[in-house]
């Protein structure tokens, strides 16, 4: 019974989403979500695409969130205040937000526009939250989640990585169980065994969207202009 409404509602939720179908696939650029639970690698897979490609930038998250010793102000995150975010979100300069473990952080519309209209793709590292509010506006974006190859080799991966204290570690996880219950509501899905590989598949997946006919009309009027 439990899991008749569930599927219901992960059908609903399909076609709640795709009532923006034609937005989705018309557009040119497009923002590619990736979404991953933590230890799930997909900043690696990030990192591997952007330096592969050139039409594809990287939407730097803004954070209230410390900074970690290697992060970069502006590269890694943009770090506020709780103040400096809460005074963004009131003039609605982001395009989602979202709490997680319990800092706040946020896409930058303006960033987004002005990519778009440079003619490229958008990255972005997003969590579960921020990737469904997205889905639910008029906004060309293709959703990919990231999986390790299983459980035992992402809770390996997720201990070697050795960044977060043991109470930190089992916060993520139990998001994690969280995330993992989201998987549905995403379009495409990527299993994370080997990086490049990954990497690859998430290249082709862009290359398969691009490719749309959709999203070729511009192409296609020229070809049949006498
Ligand atoms: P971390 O603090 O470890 O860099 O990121 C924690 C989580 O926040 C990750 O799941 C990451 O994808 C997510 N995250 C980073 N930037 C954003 C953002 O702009 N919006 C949302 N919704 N999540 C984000």
């Amino acid at each position: 019974m439990i899991q008749n409404w569930k599927l219901c509602s992960a059908q609903k939720n399909i076609r709640k989403s795709s009532s923006n179908y034609n937005v989705r696939s018309k557009a040119k650029n497009f923002l590619i979500i990736l979404i991953s639970p933590s230890g799930g690698g997909k900043s690696s897979i990030l990192k591997k695409v952007l330096n592969t490609t050139e039409n594809i930038v990287y939407s730097v998250s803004y954070t209230t969130r410390k900074p970690r010793h290697d992060e970069v102000d502006g590269s890694s995150y943009h770090f506020l205040s709780e103040d400096e975010f809460f005074f963004m979100k009131k003039n609605n300069e982001f395009l989602e937000t979202a709490k997680v473990h319990g800092n706040w952080y946020g896409t930058s519309i303006s960033f987004i526009r002005k990519s778009i209209a440079k003619g490229k793709h958008i990255i972005m590292d997003i969590d579960y939250m921020g990737a469904l509010q997205i889905l639910k506006k008029k906004i060309s974006a293709i959703t990919i989640f990231i999986l390790p190859p299983s459980r035992e080799i992402w809770l390996e991966r997720l201990k070697k990585r050795g960044t977060e204290d043991d109470e930190t570690l089992q916060k993520r996880l139990q998001t994690a169980e969280t995330e993992l219950q989201q998987l549905q509501n995403f379009q495409y899905l990527v299993i994370n065994k080997e990086l490049d590989e990954a990497a690859e598949k998430v290249k082709a997946i862009i290359l398969a969207e691009e490719m749309k006919m959709m999203r070729n009309t511009d192409i296609i009027r020229r070809f049949n202009e006498k």
